[in-house]
């Protein structure tokens, strides 16, 4: 969990991206403090209407980045004239990888109560709290232990009661959604997806953040459960951290690039359209040269569609903090390297969707101006401008045209 310090320049539509990668830290268990002295991560959110605001921005950065261990520099100048802020330590993001980068790989805490919310027509719920690992860069695990399973009836029950109240995409969440079960002796992620699937109405459900070694033991299964149930989005976040299986001892991950390969083959075979969806941590304290280019190597062979690139920072109290660090220089340039291969990659496979058609787009939320966000079967996001022309509202299913692209979503309009 980290303590991170916000600021916010400009418009609204600023103030309500950061109000949302508030929402989305605090829901992931990290606070925020006063000053960026007593933060982990500086979060700077941009703006860029004139030149004086330009050179603000840039003398910001600098001062936050003398402040703070991390800086993360987003908003509209991040996005326009990311090179700006070349000489400083930031890395530059859409807001929308916000959240990500500030976790430092750490999986995502639940609410303690372990309850489902409805958020709009998104439904959360937590299947289970805790994980069954013990990574040495952790801080998450000291406050959540080890895998607590509730039963699946009890689960399924849950997501009964979301869709019976308006959900339409119901988030299956957890530190580690893929050892769910392992407390009491089942692997049963697939059984209890199969189950929510099988409730009456019409909903999707996304799965969230399942480390390899969990998924690895049921990759068939799993994969099988995924091409029968067109309710499931085609997605599969699966954190790998590192393409080097010296780091990932280091790192005391239980898996080995192997086995996250052989989930990626699985799934290829398994499945038309799918969305890879990973985590890398750069300069891990041992990670050398060589091992860096096996990450970007990872990349370049898996090609995932999602890619979440977190520069890695000591969290008090964990073994890697007592572990002698690399330079903030090397950090950076690894950082920067990983980031401009993920652009290219991410990039290619939304501009690659370009004259697409995809049925039953689902409208999640409203977007920003008159715009709405959609979601795809393979969980890509579609914004639609316009809206009210269309008269689109979020909980709608929608066949939509890709007709552009951006780096992490597209544009699409209703057929
Ligand atoms: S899987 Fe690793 S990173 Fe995730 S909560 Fe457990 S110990 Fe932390």
């Amino acid at each position: 969990m980290a303590r991170y310090h916000i600021e916010t320049y400009g418009c609204t539509s600023n103030r309500g991206e950061s109000r949302e990668i508030e929402r989305r830290l605090r829901d992931a268990g990290h606070y925020r403090v006063d000053g960026p002295e007593a933060a982990d991560v500086a979060i700077l959110n941009t703006c860029t209407v004139v030149e004086k605001t330009e050179r603000n921005m840039l003398e910001r950065a600098a001062e936050l980045g003398d402040e703070t261990a991390d800086l993360l520099v987003t908003g509209c100048m991040a996005l326009a004239q990311g090179d700006a802020f070349t000489d400083t330590d930031a890395q530059v993001l859409h807001w929308d990888e916000v959240p990500a980068a500030v976790t430092n790989g750490e999986c995502p805490t639940t609410t303690p109560d372990a309850s489902p919310v409805l958020d709009g027509v998104v439904g959360i719920l937590p299947i289970a709290r805790g994980c069954m690992s013990d990574c040495s860069y952790c801080i998450t695990k000291h406050a959540t232990g080890k895998i607590e399973s509730p039963p699946v009836e009890e689960n399924v029950e849950k997501a009964r009661a979301l869709v019976h109240a308006g959900a339409k995409e119901i988030r299956i969440t957890g530190q580690d959604t893929g050892v769910y079960g392992w407390d009491t002796g089942e692997r049963k992620l697939h059984t209890l997806l199969e189950r929510i699937c099988a409730i009456d109405g019409e909903f999707r459900v996304r799965v969230g953040m399942a480390n390899p070694k969990g998924v690895h033991g049921i990759r068939e299964e799993l994969a099988a459960v995924f091409a029968a149930n067109d309710k499931l989005y085609n997605f599969l976040h699966a954190p790998v951290q590192s393409g080097s299986n010296d780091v990932l001892g280091d790192m005391r991950r239980q898996h080995q690039v192997g086995e996250y390969l052989e989930i990626v083959d699985t799934f290829d075979s398994a499945l038309e359209k799918w969305t890879l969806s990973t985590d890398f941590i750069v300069g891990f304290p041992t990670e050398t040269d060589e091992d860096h280019e096996q990450s970007m190597d990872l990349i370049r062979q898996t090609r995932p569609e999602k890619l979440n690139v977190t520069r890695f920072s000591k969290r008090p109290g964990t073994d890697a903090a007592d572990m002698k660090g690399l330079g903030g220089t090397i950090k950076k340039e690894r950082s920067k390297a990983m980031s401009a291969l993920k652009m290219e990659v991410v990039g290619d496979a939304y501009e690659s969707m370009v004259g697409a058609i995809r049925e039953d787009a689902l409208v999640v939320e409203e977007g920003t101006g008159d715009s709405v966000k959609c979601r795809d079967g393979a969980y890509r996001q579609l914004i639609v401008r316009n809206a009210s022309e269309y008269g689109l509202e979020p909980g709608e299913f929608v066949d939509l045209e890709v007709t552009s692209a951006n780096t992490v979503y597209a544009f699409a309009e209703p057929r």
